[in-house]
């Protein structure tokens, strides 16, 4: 159930809606859109009663929503969502947003090299991880703390905003204190109790599609983000599992118009575990901006030889600066653009 105010309708009217349905033993997500405030209605277990609140001052009307998920749909929000971060770079607008970094923080000297070649290019995000989701139990699992305490260097240090996962409630809480972005991984899509705790916290979420997930299934893993009332979440096609055995995955690219028809939510793509090699991850990036992806995420390595974990798939930095002007290019095609590097980036925080 939604209701859907007036153009005109005032703060306060808002107010007393939301009250209302809090009253009915239901929880109000008031999402302000540029034409109207659309307040969408949660907890119920069965059929809503909006019992009186479609005759209150401001409402225009209450309808039911078609679909299972609610809040992250159109019909809740028709224009876009865009993220926004504490230095004006946004996640969702015009401008395209590039995440790079390593897969995991290894020394201290790997993470600063590579942010050095990151920031070089103009991306505004870096991406690292401090806790891994590895295959094997034996295989190196991350940095942890140390990890993030580098990372937070990185942004004073190169203005880079931070991306990083949380793979469960502990790290979660640390992702959220240091990072700017707390990713979720493919194989927590459906961890409903990180989804939620993920809902709680106070930055944005950067949703990775499940392994093996429909497109309904990735649009209810964002509803239990947006359902504890955090918004700002980002969505992140990453490749699903197929029959194919010439990539890792099978970077699934029409689910980004399909996302895009039935979600306001930003949707960007990974070219890295989406093909799960160097050499297709330029090819794919540019299919991903042409397809109109609100962003890229991609691994990149000085020395990806030596890397601890996803060396064959991560790019060289100079590749990362090919990649970088071929989406400035691309991205006008489909009503984008690249920001340039300037050179008055300045440090995030401090
Ligand atoms: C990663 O970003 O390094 C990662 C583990 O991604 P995914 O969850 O998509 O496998
Ligand atoms: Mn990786």
């Amino acid at each position: 159930m939604l209701v859907l105010m007036n153009v005109n309708a005032t703060d306060e009217q808002v107010e007393r809606v939301c009250k209302a349905i809090t009253g009915l033993g239901y929880k109000p997500h008031p999402l302000p859109g540029a034409q109207r405030t659309a307040i969408g209605i949660t907890g119920n277990s069965g059929p809503v009663n909006a019992g009186g609140v479609e005759d209150m001052p401001g409402v225009a009307e209450v309808i039911r929503v078609s679909k299972p998920y609610k809040l992250v749909s159109r019909e809740m929000k028709q224009e876009n969502t865009i993220v926004h971060f504490d230095n004006g770079v946004t996640i969702g607008g015009e401008d395209l947003a590039i995440i790079a970094g390593p897969c995991s923080i290894e020394t201290r000297d790997q993470a600063f090299a590579i942010a050095e070649s990151v920031a070089a290019t103009g991306v505004q995000f870096f991406r690292g991880g401090a806790y891994k989701p590895r295959t094997s139990p034996y295989a190196f699992q991350g940095l942890g703390e140390e990890a993030l305490q580098l990372m937070a260097e990185l942004r004073e240090r190169f203005g880079l905003l931070i991306v990083t996962e949380a793979v469960d409630e502990k790290s979660l809480d640390l992702v959220e204190q240091y990072a700017d972005m707390i990713q979720l991984g493919a194989r927590n899509m459906q961890n409903y109790s990180l989804l939620k705790a993920a809902g709680r916290a106070s930055k944005p979420v950067l949703l990775k599609r499940g392994i093996s997930a429909t497109l309904e299934e990735f649009l209810m893993a964002a509803e239990y983000v947006m359902s504890e009332g955090n918004y700002n979440v980002v969505l992140c096609e990453r490749g699903v599992r197929t029959f194919t055995d010439h990539t890792r995955n099978t970077l699934d690219l029409s689910v980004v118009p399909a996302v895009q028809h039935l979600s306001h939510l930003p949707i960007i793509v990974d070219p890295s575990h989406g093909t799960g090699k160097r050499d297709k991850v330029l090819p794919l990036a540019r299919a991903a901006v042409a397809v109109g992806a609100d962003g890229l995420i991609v691994e990149v390595h000085h020395c990806p030889e030596q890397a601890l974990s996803d060396g064959a798939q991560s790019i060289y930095p100079d590749q990362l600066a090919v990649m970088v002007e071929d989406a400035r290019k691309i991205a006008p095609v489909v009503g984008r653009r690249v920001p340039l590097n300037d050179g008055t980036r300045t440090a995030v925080r401090g």
